[in-house]
């Protein structure tokens, strides 16, 4: 009998281990390349007030999508919209439910379809390397170390070294009486337990019903910091797992990572997400602007987009200038001619282009985040529907940009990011072609985009002089010279590139 049973065990044993292995190999589903788009990242409570309690809502931004859809954009990034005790949302109470001053969920579904009418994608942050304290996850969790939620969080043990900060140099541990939890951004954000299939599990079903609803995709929050560092790879596999999941239930969802680090940092997630925002480019671009130099730039970049290809050849970039994250690049910049310099540049770069709510009308903003985040000028005055949720410090009194004053006028920024961004998405190469650099004199920035041997060839003069010059043409370059766009003369010439810019100016020839 014994002999039997252990036979029988054995034989089980195998299944068992068949089973696994081939559940193991399953192939990864499979990925189509989600090019082709120009975001705009919109804070809601900054954005359009719908019922005048001077809070931006869903119903607000549902009735300016005819605004945003008048930028040529073809999608828009919500920051949280989540339930959540803060202002800004990035620490969730409930994941299922519009945070009320927002709207509700039904207001949201109405958002979503308008959008979609207007063939606007929409893409949700999501924030899931921690919970709001408030959440009844950690409620619980908190209440005794026997709760059943207890490991959804994580909890110092006693090797652990409560006054070692984390790895982005705060403290990270915390108590609340019940024990000391980790929360790498704050008391309030306690960090999830992803070693915790329950938690993995709760979180697909968080993007599930979301996906559901039609959301296109999301921007995940701190997408680097699921494990401790020393554990890159168990959060690339969370990734892995997550992007299997997300496109299993929608084949073209797209999935845009925070990873604030350097490119070769990055270049791994873009094996499991479509595209990763590019900071070392936003950075090099108003650097360049500012300096009237490219340099840096030129020599940046050749480094990242290898980086990036050598990853997954199929990656697409996510270029932008700044963020809810960074002062506003109009701060950085202060002139007109430059911010349109900075954002020619950002709109002929290869992926998705993303343009932070404000930034086309050359609003300004520094630290505290507050005041990165402040109303949207829809007035130049106070106009209805304006938010109050906070005194502008930075775009009122002398310096009060706003759509009312720039709709109108051709030679307005908010009318150079709508001929730019229209001339981009009307155009396949600058839309979705590949890059190379040229390698030039500091005071201009050149690249050919490519698909195939279809090319286009773009410079930029930095500086505030005219700027005359010649580069040499590559054999293989079958350039007719044909002017696109630009302010400026770039001819072919016996086998060169003769450029003649005027000050901050763009030319696109083909
Ligand atoms: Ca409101």
């Amino acid at each position: 009998m014994k002999g039997i049973r252990g036979k029988i065990s054995i034989i089980f044993f195998i299944i068992v281990l068949l089973f696994n292995f081939s559940s193991c190999s399953k192939k990864s589903v499979e990925r189509t390349k989600q090019d082709g788009m120009v975001f705009y990242e919109v804070f809601v409570r900054a954005f359009y007030d719908s019922d005048g309690d001077g809070i931006g809502d869903l119903k607000g931004l549902t009735q300016k999508l005819p605004y945003i859809k008048s930028l040529g954009v073809n999608g828009i990034w919500l920051m949280p919209v989540f339930k959540s005790p803060s202002y800004h949302g990035y620490d969730v109470s409930d994941y299922y439910n519009i945070n009320p001053e927002y709207g509700t969920n039904e207001d949201f579904e109405n958002f979503i379809n308008k959008a979609h009418e207007l063939g606007i994608k929409v893409i949700l942050d999501l924030v899931v390397n921690h919970t709001s304290s408030k959440h009844p996850w950690f409620l619980n969790a908190d209440s005794s170390p026997k709760s059943k939620y207890r490991d959804y969080y994580i909890w110092a043990t006693q090797d652990t070294k409560l006054n070692e900060p984390s790895a982005l140099g705060t403290k990270q541990w915390y108590n609340k009486g019940s024990g000391f939890y980790n929360a790498i951004f704050w008391s309030e954000m306690p960090d999830l337990n992803f070693d915790n299939k329950k938690v993995r599990k709760e979180i697909k079903k968080i993007a599930k019903y979301w996906l559901d609803k039609g959301v296109d995709g999301f921007r995940l929050d701190a997408a680097m910091h699921i494990y401790q560092p020393n554990r890159v790879q168990d959060t690339l596999n969370w990734w892995k797992e997550f992007g299997d999941y997300c496109r299993s239930i929608k084949k073209d969802v797209y999935l845009v990572g925070e990873v604030w680090s350097s490119e070769r940092a990055i270049a791994p997630y873009l094996k499991y997400l479509d595209s990763c925002f590019n900071f070392k480019l936003a950075e090099g671009i108003i650097d360049a602007v500012i300096k009237g130099d490219s340099s840096k730039l030129q020599y940046n970049l050749p480094f990242i987009y290898d980086e990036y290809k050598n990853s997954y050849k199929d990656y697409v970039d996510a270029p932008f200038l700044t963020n809810h994250d960074m002062d506003r690049v109009m701060s950085k910049i202060d002139d007109v001619n430059k911010m349109k310099l900075a954002a020619s540049i950002l709109l002929t770069m290869p992926g998705n282009p993303f343009i932070y709510y404000g930034e086309e009308i050359g609003m300004k903003g520094e630290k505290p985040d507050e005041y990165i985040r402040e109303p949207f000028k829809w007035g130049k005055e106070y106009v209805p529907g304006q938010t109050k949720w906070i005194d502008s410090e930075y775009n009122v009194g002398d310096y009060a940009p706003s759509v009312e004053e720039q709709d109108n006028d051709p030679k307005s920024l908010l009318n150079f990011y709508r001929d730019m961004i229209k001339f981009r998405l009307g155009n396949d190469i600058l839309s979705k072609g590949d890059i190379t650099i040229i390698e030039t004199q500091p005071e201009i920035l050149a690249y050919y985009r490519a698909i195939n041997n279809d090319k286009l060839f773009i410079v930029h003069n930095l500086t505030g002089n005219l700027v005359n010059t010649e580069l040499k043409l590559d054999q293989n370059d079958k350039l007719k010279g044909e002017t696109l766009k630009g302010d400026g003369i770039v001819r072919i010439e016996d086998n060169k590139i003769k450029i003649n810019l005027k000050p901050y100016s763009t030319v696109i020839i083909k």
